[in-house]
């Protein structure tokens, strides 16, 4: 990596069921709907890990964490998001900033766009910036059967 600047892109999508909790960014968003995944399914934590990843040229998150390893049965997101930054550090990249595209008909976002922003910024150490929409009614986002997120990340060259 000769590259001072590394950008990456992620995206991520996950089934929503009824019951249980849903986690975007680290927050609770729903206690009513929850996301059918290994982990906790948080799509806005996936998409930014995997646009870290694609920055780093260092794979996807499945190859990283697999969704097959009973380790990471209902794991905390979170945990993969710091392990991602710490794999940039010892690449010798921060994170410049990230900018994040949440797509969910519900539960709405809106009222959490603050908190989630800015545990991402915490977790990343870098400004994320968070949009959110609809999917316009529009196949299984617009139905309300899923949730996904859209990231990309820049990497600066420590010095
Ligand atoms: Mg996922």
């Amino acid at each position: 990596m000769t590259s001072p600047l590394r950008i990456g892109h992620g995206y991520d999508i996950h089934r929503l069921q009824p019951g249980g909790q849903l986690l975007v960014g680290g927050v609770v968003v729903s206690e009513t709907l929850s996301a059918v995944a290994h982990s906790d399914g948080d799509v806005a934590i996936h998409a930014l890990v995997d646009a870290i990843f694609g920055a780093l040229g260092a794979g996807d998150i499945g190859e990283h964490f697999a969704d097959t390893d009973p380790k990471w049965k209902n794991a905390a997101s979170d945990q993969f998001l710091t392990a991602a930054v710490a794999e940039a550090k010892a690449a010798g990249y921060a994170i410049a900033n990230a900018d994040l595209t949440l797509m969910a008909e519900r539960p709405k976002i809106k009222p959490f766009k603050a908190a989630i922003r800015q545990r991402l910024s915490e977790l990343c150490g870098a400004p994320v910036n968070l949009k959110a929409g609809t999917n316009e009614g529009f196949d299984a986002i617009g139905r309300g059967e899923a949730i996904a997120a859209h990231a990309v990340v820049l990497l600066v060259k420590e010095t």
